[in-house]
């Protein structure tokens, strides 16, 4: 029990953080830490058991009354995906390396610490935030694109950069980097000596960024 109560109070602070208007009653906490974090199955018995939804209730009719959770839901589902993708990807390299000891909660534990009080993630070289990264490669909206690349890796998501490069991926060893910071640094280039000869212009180069996406969004 006091494990799942470690996991409600995980999502309860990260949830603070990303949505700190919306309201989450106890049990809406538990389904998530249970349904999101632990990846327990049967999302409408959970519902059932904690008397959020009656006998006849569907998971739907849930989440159309209850949006925060849903947004919440959807949110957690996406910090997954980017663990299992990393994961998967190690696995198929000749030499891979551990991903948060395969464990999900391992890995939002250290996302939710990474996340800023005001919910907006910032590259820890440049600092330049997600929402510019995001805007800049403007996925879904072509017209608006400032930056593109015909790499599938380089997007407008912050990376997740191992400091160490020799090291696992592990909550300390791992920071968000936007993409520029990233490939520039690979694994040639100190941190040291990436901030001192690289960072000055990158964050320019963002300034410079920032203006073209405030062009293309009058
Ligand atoms: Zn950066």
């Amino acid at each position: 029990m006091d494990e799942l109560k470690k996991t409600k109070e995980l999502v309860e602070k990260y949830l603070k953080k990303k949505y700190p208007d919306a309201q989450f009653t106890d049990e809406d906490l538990e389904f998530l830490a249970r349904f999101s974090v632990k990846k327990e199955p049967k999302e409408r018995e959970i519902l059932k058991e904690l008397g959020l939804i009656s006998g006849k209730g569907t998971v739907q009719g849930y989440y159309a009354d209850h949006e925060s959770v849903k947004n919440a839901k959807d949110c957690i589902q996406a910090i997954y995906e980017r663990f299992n993708t990393k994961r998967n990807s190690q696995k198929e390299k000749e030499h891979p390396v551990d991903v948060f000891g395969d464990d999900f909660e391992a890995f939002f534990a250290w996302w939710c610490d990474k996340t800023p009080e005001d919910g907006i993630r910032k590259c820890c070289y440049c600092e330049v935030d997600e929402d510019t990264v995001r805007a800049a490669f403007a996925k879904d909206e072509k017209d608006k694109c400032v930056i593109s690349s015909k790499k599938r890796s380089f997007s407008g998501e912050l990376q997740i950069e191992r400091k160490d490069p020799d090291g696992d991926y592990c909550a300390d060893n791992c920071e968000f980097a936007c993409v520029i910071c990233n490939n520039a640094k690979s694994d040639m280039i100190s941190a040291e000596d990436f901030k001192k000869f690289f960072v000055p212009g990158i964050k320019e180069y963002w300034a410079h960024i920032e203006e073209e996406i405030k062009k293309k969004n009058p």
